[in-house]
């Protein structure tokens, strides 16, 4: 416990004085234990969640009710959230909603948590629960589903994507092969899933650590043409992988489905920033290392230097010859030329609207380009105005 924050603590402090038996559950604990930074700090407690709110209540702590219906409610102190869950009991599962009722066993709460790592908890005396022997896995480096893991995967498949990404984190040397056999075995139940919470785990995979070991790893359970049915190109995701690129799912994503993303991004429900983003990273033109920097700053007129960078590590990884880091290092470099007017500006200037202004907006902006962006708005517009003037 005197790992965490001072402040941390401090309110934890504040939440066993009203509920002595509350245990930091889950992700804390293993992150307590391996020295990590600690994400969210979730509690468990065997009362029933009405029992909490009313408890926090009187000493004033502000609760919220986030998910009284599955037993959580979140005290706010200091502005951080503490999350305060009912320990639970399953009833039955559907393989996506878990059907669950309170119970006051610290060790049933804990066999429905999905791997003996998440499934430690700490009381307020700092003594470590530990069930299912995740101490030892989790120096050991092994992810280990809790029970049964043919059943386990049966209840939730995600859980087949969060054993990847918790590998990544805390495995080493091989992976449990026993969850291996069974996730090879019932690699089609992903397909069941909602893909929001699919991409949501990939993208944690591939922006996480060992991103490359991972992927390898799911390459070998087989579980990548139901994951990626648009097909994974694992050589080139590799060679990515060599150079070392920016922790981006995008980036990465890019490079491990080189064609038809599109579809893989209608499919997965990509946001639209998302699916904008991959494809922008996927088009030409491609900054090389010879440009010059005029060439480059062309380039960036028009394309976010993110872009311009990630595509230059794609290129890098299809032709290795080319030498992106210096490359990289002039585009972060260079000043982005805005580009000086705007439709407004034209319509201020006494210009009609229409759909013209988009047309002559779009010649000036090619006209300041190719003049290399250094026409100033004055410029441009006296430009626009000619052109408007010309209009038929
Ligand atoms: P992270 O640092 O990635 O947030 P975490 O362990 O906190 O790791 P969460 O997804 O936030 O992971 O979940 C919190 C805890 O809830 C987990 O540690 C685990 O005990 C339990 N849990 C979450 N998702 C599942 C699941 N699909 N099946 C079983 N238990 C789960
Ligand atoms: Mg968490």
């Amino acid at each position: 416990l005197h790992r965490l924050a001072p402040a941390r603590l401090h309110a934890l402090e504040q939440i066993w004085a009203v509920l002595p038996e509350a245990r930091l559950v889950g992700g804390v604990v293993r992150d307590l234990m391996v020295g990590r930074a600690i994400a969210d700090v979730d509690l468990a407690v065997p009362q029933p969640p009405e029992e909490v709110m009313q408890g926090l209540k009187a000493q004033g702590i502000t609760v919220v009710p986030t998910g009284l219906a599955h037993g959580t409610v979140t005290a706010v102190i200091d502005s951080a959230p503490y999350e305060i869950t009912t320990l639970r009991r399953d009833v039955e599962t559907d393989g996506r909603h878990a059907v669950v009722c309170w119970t006051d066993n610290w060790q049933e709460d804990a066999a429905r948590r999905d791997f003996t790592i998440n499934a430690m908890s700490c009381d307020s005396t700092g003594a470590v629960h530990d069930y299912f022997g995740g101490q030892q896995d989790l120096a050991e480096g092994t992810v280990r589903f809790v029970g049964d893991v043919t059943l386990r995967i049966q209840e939730d498949a995600l859980r087949i994507l969060r054993f990847f990404r918790f590998w990544g984190r805390y495995g080493q040397g091989r992976a449990d092969a026993q969850a291996m056999q069974a996730i090879t075995a019932q690699a089609a139940l992903l397909n069941g899933l909602s893909v929001e919470r699919v991409w949501s785990e990939l993208k944690r995979i591939l922006a996480g650590p060992k991103a490359q070991d991972v992927v390898y790893l799911m390459q070998q359970a087989g579980i990548l043409p139901v994951l990626l049915p648009e097909g994974a190109n694992v050589p080139l995701f590799a060679r990515l992988m060599a150079f070392n690129p920016p922790a981006d799912a995008l980036l990465r994503l890019a490079a491990l489905v080189p064609n038809k993303s599109a579809d893989m991004a209608r499919r997965l429900k990509f946001s639209r920033a998302e699916a904008a983003r991959l494809k922008a990273m996927q088009a030409e033109p491609v900054p090389l290392p010879k440009m010059s920097d005029a060439q480059l700053r062309h380039l960036l007129a028009d394309t976010p230097p993110d872009i311009l960078a990630a595509r230059s590590w794609l290129h890098q990884a299809r032709y290795s010859d080319v030498l992106g880091e210096e490359l990289r290092q002039r585009l972060a470099q260079l000043e982005i030329p805005v580009f000086p007017i705007a439709g407004r500006d034209l319509l201020e200037a006494g210009c009609q609207p229409g759909p013209h202004v988009g047309q002559v907006l779009k010649d000036v902006r090619n006209w300041w380009q190719q003049g290399g962006c250094s026409a100033d708005k004055q410029a441009c517009l006296a430009y626009a105005l000619e052109l408007v003037k010309a209009l038929p």
